[in-house]
């Protein structure tokens, strides 16, 4: 599988794979990278407030949707620009980078000026105008594994970004779609062992998407951590009960403070340093 690719190229020549966000590095050799907000910035100072919060429990990059890929049309879809502008906002004030879902080709070069990662969800893994377009620009991709995907077909997603020229992608597993449905997902922890044998690209993981229930992320987030994965993407909203979306799979700040005690002991024990 996989010929002659540049993941290859890149990890055989035995370059320096973390990625590097300002002063934050997520891959092998870097602390675990937490990412932690809420599902979809729904105003200001709601972001405000839980970034402030997730910071100071240890999270290093504030996510946060402005353009949401919902399963209904007739769900929130985001504040879109505006939502955009508050991220970036929020996280100059706080001296953290910040990352947001990119869903189209035509919405990467003004969201590349407002946010430090682009995210591609996992129902757009597969659209390849919009990887072909993040290979042309210069800042960190972060790849969400498709719904359906194979892992075969998650890293040829991540060649057509870098085939383009860039090379700093980063991958997230979050789950797949099985015939069980007490989870949202199936969490494939396999696949960062995987990914971790077959490329030198950082992986993270995501149990919030991957799980749906808020009581199952943080177990799964330091199955993951054990598992090897250099960094987390956590759901937090400071009213999950009220959140627009995503709300089930929600930690409460307080929730995300506890995860990140019991998560920093685990990142220890497989000799990771937890921030
Ligand atoms: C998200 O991170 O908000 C999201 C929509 O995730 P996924 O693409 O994994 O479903
Ligand atoms: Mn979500």
């Amino acid at each position: 599988m996989l010929a002659d690719n540049r993941i290859k190229a890149m990890c055989s020549a035995g370059a320096e794979n973390d990625v590097s966000i300002g002063r934050m590095r997520i891959g092998k050799d870097a602390p675990l990278a937490v990412i932690a907000g809420p599902c979809a910035i729904e105003n200001e100072q709601m972001l405000r407030e839980t970034a402030r919060l997730v910071i100071k429990s240890g999270a290093q990059m504030i996510r946060g949707g402005a353009f949401k890929p919902r399963s209904s049309p007739y769900s929130f879809q985001g504040l879109g620009l505006p939502g955009l502008k508050m991220l970036h906002r929020v996280g100059r004030e706080l001296g953290v980078p910040v990352i947001s879902e990119v869903m189209d080709s035509g919405d990467v070069e003004v969201m590349a000026e407002y946010v430090d990662v682009l995210q591609v969800g996992a129902r757009n893994m597969q659209n390849f105008p919009l990887l072909r377009k993040l290979g042309t620009i210069d800042k960190p991709v972060l790849l969400k594994r498709g719904l359906a995907a194979t892992i075969e077909e998650w890293l040829l997603a991540a060649e057509y970004i870098m085939v383009g020229g860039n090379e700093k992608v980063i991958l997230c597993e979050r789950g797949i779609r099985t015939h069980e449905r007490w989870t949202r997902n199936t969490l494939d922890l396999s696949a960062v062992a995987v990914v971790k044998s077959r490329s030198c690209l950082p992986v993270i993981v995501d149990p919030s998407h991957a799980t749906g229930h808020n009581h199952l992320v943080a177990p799964m987030a330091k199955a993951a951590v054990a598992a090897g994965a250099d960094g987390l993407m956590i759901e937090v909203h400071p009213c999950p009960e009220k959140a627009m979306s995503d709300g089930q799979q929600a930690l409460t700040p307080e929730q995300f403070r506890e995860m990140m005690l019991e998560v920093s002991r685990i990142a220890a024990a497989v000799g990771r340093h937890a921030v």
